[in-house]
């Protein structure tokens, strides 16, 4: 039953989601987040002078940020953010029209320029495995963004999507206003694996944005804990520190 009203508030999400999207690019035709020029495509939140001007998170810092939490340190086999996220920038309206203001079709065309990252730097995985929401926050917000990034990233490198593998049973408040250290004790048994799926495969996490890294590493142990060989992670954003 319970499944039943998900997939029927889902399918109604959509339908208001698509009416939604229609209604705001009549009234609001897409323009650029960063200086209000057209886009190359409705589909991209940023004009091309503007994705240009975007700062690539170094993928030192991102290993570095991984490895002030214990259980971080080399647990993923690569780990890229594609751009530094810092309060009231450019990246932080993306972020916003994506994640609450009804855009969730940015998603895949950034989750695609992630996978052109990707492929540039690393081995391809087996599957992409976005980070899930708990049932609640989906049904709250209507769609997963980070499922919106992983199927950018899958259609790029030509690899399935596996939103099969993870899932999210224990609800976890909002890590926002949370320390280093309770983040992790937040999120750390959010997560859960069906192990027959995940055993031997090199799994590729997508998630939005990393912060203290805490939510991308307690998925990637519960995969490792399933027998995954090894994981991998993509995020859209590193938040500067
Ligand atoms: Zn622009």
């Amino acid at each position: 039953m319970a499944s039943f009203l998900d997939t029927a508030a889902s399918a109604t999400g959509q339908i208001l989601s698509t009416v939604t999207r229609g209604l705001l690019d009549l009234v609001y035709p897409p323009r650029c987040l960063g200086c209000s020029a057209r886009p190359e495509s409705p589909d991209l939140p940023l004009c091309p002078r503007c994705l240009q001007s975007m700062e690539r998170a170094p993928t030192m810092g991102v290993a570095a940020r991984l490895d002030r939490l214990p259980t971080g340190q080399g647990l993923f086999d690569h780990a890229l953010a594609l751009w530094v996220f810092d309060k009231g920038g450019t990246l932080q309206s993306v972020q916003h029209a994506f994640k609450y203001g009804n855009r969730p079709r940015y998603g895949a065309a950034l989750g695609r320029l992630m996978g052109s990252a990707y492929a540039e730097e690393a081995e391809l995985p087996e599957g992409v495995v976005p980070i899930p929401l708990h049932r609640t926050r989906k049904l709250e917000r209507g769609y997963n963004q980070a499922q919106m990034l992983a199927q950018g990233v899958a259609d790029t490198l030509d690899r399935p999507l596996r939103d099969d593998l993870l899932s999210r049973p224990t609800p976890t408040r909002s890590q926002t206003d949370l320390s280093r250290e309770e983040r992790w004790r937040n999120v750390r048994d959010a997560f859960a694996a069906t192990d027959e799926q995940c055993a031997g495969g090199h799994w590729l996490l997508v998630d939005d944005v990393l912060t203290t890294g805490s939510t991308a590493v307690a998925a990637g142990l519960t995969l490792i804990g399933a027998g995954a060989d090894a994981v991998s992670l993509a995020t859209l954003a590193l938040a500067r520190q």
